[in-house]
């Protein structure tokens, strides 16, 4: 992976500012995890592209957690369209989470944020990034760079690597930047919208767990 920090909310501009300059009105399928990280980006992209969101999360356990997200970005895609005039559409991937886990489960000692993180965006990511270009979508990103705990850097550098397989442009993004992550929270608390406490697969839920069950003890 490239080291060298770029500032991807600045290529996200350019990139605005060049399909403006054009006059046109391109498809964008976007990759998203949960109703509040996708709160800013639907608010930042649908004014320039026909947004449709991909979820694509085999990642999340149990299923009822799942399904808990699901259904929470399905309320908010209908307040979304409704308040602002839009037709941002919701496409459900296949929930292979055992499959998921077989891969992914090995890496249990791992600190979030490491290579077993970096291992799951790329998954995820690959397989909405597949239906998009098979779907003759023009571009295609992830709502996952607003999330304070994920880099931006690597994200963009996932998307720019899986973008040499495929005809879909990537699209780069920084949503967290020039307050994205603020009114992110700001549309979250409007909207009453569920938040999760933990990243999504089981490891991340199990560890939850073990540190809710810590803090009980010690009160
Ligand atoms: S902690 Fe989050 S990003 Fe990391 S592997 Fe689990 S679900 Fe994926």
């Amino acid at each position: 992976m490239e080291t060298n920090i770029k500032n991807y909310y600045q290529l996200s501009q350019i990139e605005i500012d060049k399909i403006k300059r054009d006059g046109k009105r391109p498809t964008l399928a976007l990759h998203a995890c949960c109703a509040p990280c996708s709160t800013f980006p639907l608010e930042f992209l649908t004014p320039i592209f026909e947004v449709t969101i991909l979820y694509s999360n085999p990642n999340i356990y149990p299923k009822d957690e799942y399904l808990k997200r699901l259904n929470e970005l399905k309320k908010y895609i209908t307040i979304f369209n409704s308040n602002n005039n839009q037709n941002v559409k919701l496409i459900e991937f296949e929930y292979d989470n055992e499959k998921y886990n077989e891969v992914f489960y090995h890496y249990y000692n791992q600190e979030e944020g490491q290579q077993r993180c970096q291992m799951c965006y790329r998954l995820r990511m690959d397989r909405a990034y597949k239906f998009a270009n098979e779907n003759h979508f023009d571009y295609f990103t992830t709502v996952m760079t607003i999330s304070r705990q994920k880099n931006s850097q690597i994200l963009n550098q996932i998307g720019k690597e899986l973008s040499s397989k495929y005809s879909t442009k990537y699209f780069y993004s920084d949503f967290k930047k020039k307050k994205g992550i603020d009114r992110s929270q700001e549309l979250r608390k409007e909207y009453r919208l569920y938040n999760q406490l933990y990243c999504g697969c089981k490891i991340s839920y199990e560890k939850f767990l073990i540190k809710q069950s810590k803090v009980n003890c010690s009160k």
